[in-house]
């Protein structure tokens, strides 16, 4: 089970009821940040989520609206004096754009931060999770992220036990540190004796884009957040981003269960993009900055503001 808090869902620039994008899953004792917009401090602070906890950012591409908050936030990690060390990814470019940042003022960081370039067909993993880049088409380099917790082991069964002829005990530790063992002659493997595996979430985010297909990697997720900067692609014109109905048709396809429409453009009201959004695209949800997201084992909770 992860916490997703949406702690910027504006794209561009700040408006007096949202901020530029942020995103923060909070598995186990981690978290782990997707785009640190200019305030995203302010925001982490008002969600109640420590800098401190956490561990890792992944930006989608160095527009100032989705990096520039990595200045403060890292002035105040060294300010509370951090030992641990700090992850940040990005697509090419990222080396050079985050020293630069990481220049500027009387400031150097006295914890260690390693900087990472990623693209498509890099995996970062540990035992709990992995993340997936994945190009997108911004006009600059720009990477999406797949999220992916992993799927743990349902409960043991004692009615599966039982039919087995077994009754619980220290074997079940044994079984499951191995995977499969014998008893009596009988081998017994953990599946056997437990029910339904935990599926982890996945979601998908696709930073700023505009419409691409999403490829397998993305398919049947919980929650895809997708891109809307605008509601119309009249509003849109030129620019690299995507529209309401974009956003949706890649929903419709990809086959996730939840459709977040994030990044949504300075211009336009709260009510006056949901209203729009209702219209386009009836199943989708629009995420305030704050909104909160339990997901995992094929759920998806809200607990809306
Ligand atoms: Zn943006
Ligand atoms: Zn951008």
């Amino acid at each position: 089970m992860i916490t997703l808090t949406f702690l910027g869902t504006g794209g561009i620039k700040p408006t007096p009821e949202r901020n530029v994008p942020s995103i923060a899953i909070k598995i186990g004792k981690e978290v782990i940040l997707f785009d640190c917009g200019e305030g995203t401090l302010r925001q982490l602070e008002i969600s109640g989520i420590s800098p401190m906890k956490i561990s890792k950012i992944f930006i989608t591409h160095f527009h100032g609206d989705h990096y520039i908050g990595l200045l403060s936030l890292i002035q105040t990690m060294n300010l509370w004096d951090r030992k641990e060390p700090l992850e940040i990814y990005g697509p090419p470019g990222a080396v050079t754009f985050v020293k630069n940042l990481l220049r500027t003022g009387y400031f150097l960081p006295t914890f260690k931060i390693i900087i990472n370039e990623v693209w498509e067909g890099d995996v970062i993993k540990n035992k709990e999770y992995k993340v997936v880049p994945f190009e997108v088409s911004h006009g600059v380099p720009a990477l999406g992220y797949v999220f992916k917790e992993r799927d743990k082991r349902g409960n043991f069964d004692l009615e599966k036990i039982k039919r087995l002829g077994l009754s619980p005990g220290p074997w079940m530790k044994e079984l499951e540190k191995r995977g499969k063992i014998e008893i009596s002659g009988i081998e017994i493997r953990l599946e056997d004796v437990t029910g339904p595996k935990k599926r982890g979430a996945k979601i998908v985010y696709t930073g700023d884009t505009e419409p691409i297909t999403l490829g397998d990697l993305c398919k049947d997720c919980d929650m895809l957040i997708h891109e809307a900067t605008y509601i119309s692609p009249e509003d849109r014109g030129e620019s690299y981003h995507s529209t309401i109905g974009e956003a949706c048709n890649s929903f419709v396809e990809s086959r996730c269960k939840v459709l977040a429409l994030f990044h949504r453009g300075p211009r336009y009201k709260y009510s006056e993009y949901k209203i729009a959004a209702k219209k386009i695209c009836p199943q989708a949800y629009v995420p305030r900055d704050f909104d909160r997201i339990l997901a995992g084992n094929g759920n998806v909770i809200f607990e809306v503001r």
